[in-house]
Order: C-alpha cells, then sequence, then structure tokens
C-alpha cells in the first residue's frame, strides 16, 4: 500500500477536509444507521495519510452515507463528518467520473 502525503493537498484544491481531529473513539460508527464502520474513521484517516486507493477502493461506501449527520452531532471532536464524505465524492466525481462538480 502506497502513502502519499499530496494525496490531501489534491483532495483539498477545492473543498475543506477536516478530519485531523479523529480520536478514533466509535461513537460515529455506533450510531450511524447504516453501519457505516469504515466511515468516518478508517477512510478519513487513509486520507490524512496519504493512501488514494483505500478512496477510490470503497466508492460504494463512501455514497452508502445519508449525510443525516447523526454520527457529526455525537461527535466530541467536532469533525464535519457529512462535509468530508461531501469532499471524498468530490474527488471521486472529478478523478473517476471526470464530473467537475460534486
Ligand atoms: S465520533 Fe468523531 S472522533 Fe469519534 S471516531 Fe467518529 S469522527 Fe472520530
Ligand atoms: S452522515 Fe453518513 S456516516 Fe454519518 S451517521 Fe449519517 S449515514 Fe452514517
Amino acid at each position: 500500500m502506497r502513502a502519499d502525503s499530496r494525496f490531501i493537498d489534491e483532495i483539498k484544491t477545492t473543498e475543506s477536509f477536516n478530519a485531523t481531529a479523529c480520536m478514533n473513539c466509535g461513537v460515529c460508527t455506533a450510531i450511524c444507521p447504516m453501519g457505516l464502520d469504515l466511515l468516518p474513521r478508517q477512510l478519513f484517516r487513509y486520507v490524512v495519510i496519504g493512501v488514494e486507493k483505500k478512496v477510490l477502493e470503497n466508492q460504494e461506501t463512501i455514497y452508502s452515507c445519508l449525510m443525516c449527520k447523526m454520527c457529526e452531532q455525537n461527535c466530541p471532536a467536532g469533525v464535519e463528518i457529512a462535509e468530508n464524505v461531501r469532499t471524498l465524492r468530490g474527488y471521486i466525481n472529478r478523478k473517476v467520473f471526470r464530473l467537475s462538480g460534486n
């Protein structure tokens, strides 16, 4: 698995991405109605350390999020989870589907 510190800069070119405050507590996973274990804990971490492959491999999970913000409202670290998911979708749209918007 290849890590590239430039990945997060590429993601942040046109969007904000806030995940470094995550302390991996698991509250978001416990509360998510979709049972999304990957989001946000693991997937956001992959972005922070620069593993693009994992983001591209998990498109289905990224698009399964309801954007309901139940996780975000209970996150003790104030991570803007839904906005981060939107950012990841925007990146996939640009990178994979060659779309310019979110
Ligand atoms: S609830 Fe917040 S701090 Fe806890 S794992 Fe989820 S994103 Fe990280
Ligand atoms: S915003 Fe997405 S990750 Fe968060 S609780 Fe809702 S479905 Fe789950």
